[in-house]
């Protein structure tokens, strides 16, 4: 077994303003990515300014991150960081502008580099350092090696590299607490899913079952509660943010399941936000696990304090009104899609390495209507 997980995390409610000041450990002049306007909403941002201000630290700004972000954008903010003469880059912002930040820190290191190298991971020069300050309670990109990016096919294909775990990370609740509820659904269930599909991967270790298992306990809770249109109070903000942060520390060790995989065709095809893509298809791993290998099912239910049901329902409830509901696929279109999934690593990782053709019935089951 194997640990690594060299983040210098601090969490909780006002970490980055207490904390802050020792980004100056890391450089003077920033790359500073972020969205297009949750960084300043969420509070996150003026707070990271502030802290730069500190110390008389200078940044630049790259403030147009999209959602399932472009390689194309994160070359962009790289080399552009590395003209300005950044030493480090902060990602500030939910999982897309953070698995950005850690792309543009090999950028800005290797500005002549493309896309190929990026992905091949032939970087000449190290990455730039990586700080990280959460502001949706999701990926867990906090503490993963893990960058998601859309490439030039417009595929989602990460790069998984230690040299692109952050320097240091911030996952500060407070900043959470402007997400509007679809939001906070869809980033939720996605921490839910990185519990989940953690615990069913053939790279599971008793360490990565345990922050499975407690992610799962802090989250479900909370998340029911905010499909059922309950306003969240701060506390039950944090136990999600920390689920979060448990799920990203079971991924980085195990890596995903097919439903990430099987997901990203949905964000790609139909522009499901990631979180719900993921949530389709978790029903369909329970079920699949309980028929090969009941016992392991039961122990994570037992471990964790929920149930089939209990996930099924949860995943249904932040479905619920969403796109997700209104997509439909014709038999051509799936078996275009099939062999995409002959080799990818995350089905092949599934406990029980289900095959195309159960890829097939399910999405039948789910989009032929
Ligand atoms: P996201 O794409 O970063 O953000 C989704 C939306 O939420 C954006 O419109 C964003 O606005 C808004 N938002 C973010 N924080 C907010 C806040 N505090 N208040 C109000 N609005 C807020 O969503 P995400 O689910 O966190 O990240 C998804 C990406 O992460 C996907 O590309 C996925 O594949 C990847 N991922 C990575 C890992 C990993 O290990 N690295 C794991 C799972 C998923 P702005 O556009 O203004 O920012
Ligand atoms: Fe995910």
């Amino acid at each position: 077994m194997l640990f690594y997980m060299p983040v210098k995390l601090y969490t909780g409610e006002g970490c980055l303003a207490e904390h802050g000041g020792e980004i100056a450990n890391y450089g003077k002049r920033f790359l500073i990515l972020t969205g297009r306007s949750s960084a300043s909403r969420s509070g996150a941002l003026q707070c990271l300014l502030s802290a730069l201000g500190s110390f008389g630290g200078e940044y630049l700004l790259y403030d147009r991150i999209g959602a399932n972000p472009p390689v194309s954008a994160c070359a962009e903010a790289g080399r552009a960081g590395a003209a300005f003469g950044a030493e480090a880059v902060i990602g500030v912002g939910g999982g897309s502008p953070l698995d950005a930040a850690k792309a543009a820190a090999v950028f800005l290191a290797n500005p002549g580099i493309g896309e190929d190298e990026l992905y091949s991971r032939a970087w000449p020069s190290e990455p730039a350092p990586v700080i990280l300050v959460g502001t949706t309670a999701g990926t867990g990109s906090e503490v993963t090696s893990v960058s998601v990016l859309t490439d030039s096919k417009g595929r989602k294909h990460s790069i998984r590299d230690d040299a692109v775990y952050a320097s240091l990370a911030f996952g500060d609740p407070s900043f959470t607490y402007s997400m509007p509820l679809e939001v906070t659904l869809s980033t939720g269930i996605d921490a839910v899913a990185h519990c989940v599909e953690s615990w069913f991967s053939k790279k599971a270790t008793d360490l990565s079952r345990a922050a499975s298992a407690s992610g799962i306990r802090k989250i479900t809770g909370p998340l029911s509660a905010a499909a059922a249109g309950k306003e969240l109070s701060p506390a039950e903000r944090s136990d999600i943010y920390s689920g979060s942060l448990l799920g990203g520390i079971a991924i980085s060790v195990t890596g995903t399941c097919f439903p990430h995989n099987v997901g990203y065709y949905l964000t790609e095809s139909r522009g499901l936000p990631h979180g719900f893509a993921c949530a389709v298809f978790m029903e369909d791993l329970l079920r699949f696990e309980l028929g090969i290998c009941p016992e392991y099912a039961s122990a994570l239910f037992l471990e964790s304090g929920t149930g089939f049901e209990e996930l099924s329902a949860l995943a249904a409830a932040c479905l619920a009104g969403s796109a997700a509901e209104e997509i439909s696929m014709s038999k051509d279109e799936i078996g275009r899609a099939l062999p995409r999934w002959e080799n990818a690593g995350s089905v092949k990782n599934t406990v029980g390495s289900p095959g195309t053709d159960f890829i097939e019935a399910i999405l039948k089951n789910h989009f032929i209507k």
